[in-house]
């Protein structure tokens, strides 16, 4: 059973086209800018089958067009890697296109999350800070496993949507987005990268949660310097579909 927190039916932005979104329970990280902490706790989501999924899923499907389908997000996917490879396989059987959504948090290389990467069409993969201390300061944990998985994905070939939230003053510096381009120069299998900018739209959450929001008092980024780390990122970076 997957535990749900909430879905989307007509998502622009998680994935290739129009898709039906299911933002799952639970995640172990702690991003200082979470817009979602209300996913954190692994209990008190809804339980849905996998066939309450699809059915919910394909109300929507005339909507999708040829490139859009279902995207799993979060709260962390990959907490709930077997359902989600159940719900994708059973996707893929009725030719629904798959996303997940992820921060790679716990990548362990299992033969569950093989599985569930062997389902999955994209993958949206959140790079918060390529310093595993700042990452650590920021989220809680380390990015050591997210960068494993980064690699592992290239070798297996997953196309990836690589995501950064720029947050001003801890994830913006030029010489972090320059290692993280660096990196990023390394993988195989990028498809696109989006700069997403920091915002406070997720804050009433916190408020409402009783939790200390860290980030008080930082302001969302300049349009210029959104547009700035962008280019850093994307230096250099030659694309899946520009090396077939
Ligand atoms: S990984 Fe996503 S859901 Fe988890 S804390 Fe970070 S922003 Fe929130």
């Amino acid at each position: 059973m997957l535990q749900v927190h909430s879905t989307e039916s007509f998502g622009s932005l998680d994935g290739p086209g129009i898709r039906f979104i299911v933002f799952l329970k639970g995640c172990p990280l702690r991003c200082a800018y979470c817009h979602n902490p209300d996913t954190w706790a692994t209990k008190e989501g809804e339980q849905w089958t996998v066939a309450d999924v699809i059915n919910r899923a394909e109300r929507y499907r005339s909507y999708w067009g040829k490139d859009g389908g279902i995207t799993v997000s979060g709260g962390e996917p990959m907490l709930q890697a077997e359902d989600v490879a159940e719900l994708f396989e059973e996707a893929h059987r009725r030719g629904i296109n798959t996303c997940i959504d992820t921060s790679a948090q716990p990548y362990c290389g299992s033969s569950v999350q093989e599985r569930l990467f062997a389902a999955t069409d994209t993958v949206l993969l959140d790079i918060k800070h390529i310093d595993s201390e700042r990452h650590k300061q920021l989220t809680g944990q380390g990015n050591e496993s997210i960068l494993a998985c980064a690699r592992h994905l290239s070798d297996i070939g997953v196309p990836v949507w690589i995501r950064h939230v720029l947050v001003p003053g801890w994830t913006d510096d030029e010489s972090s987005l320059r290692k993280l381009n660096a990196f990023l120069q390394t993988l195989h299998n990028i498809e696109r990268i989006d700069v997403l900018p920091y915002h406070t739209m997720g804050l009433f959450k916190w408020q409402k949660l009783g939790l200390r929001y860290r980030l008080d008092g930082v302001e969302p980024p300049t349009v210029e310097s959104v547009r700035c780390a962008e280019k850093i990122l994307k230096e250099g970076i030659v694309y899946s579909h520009e090396k077939a």
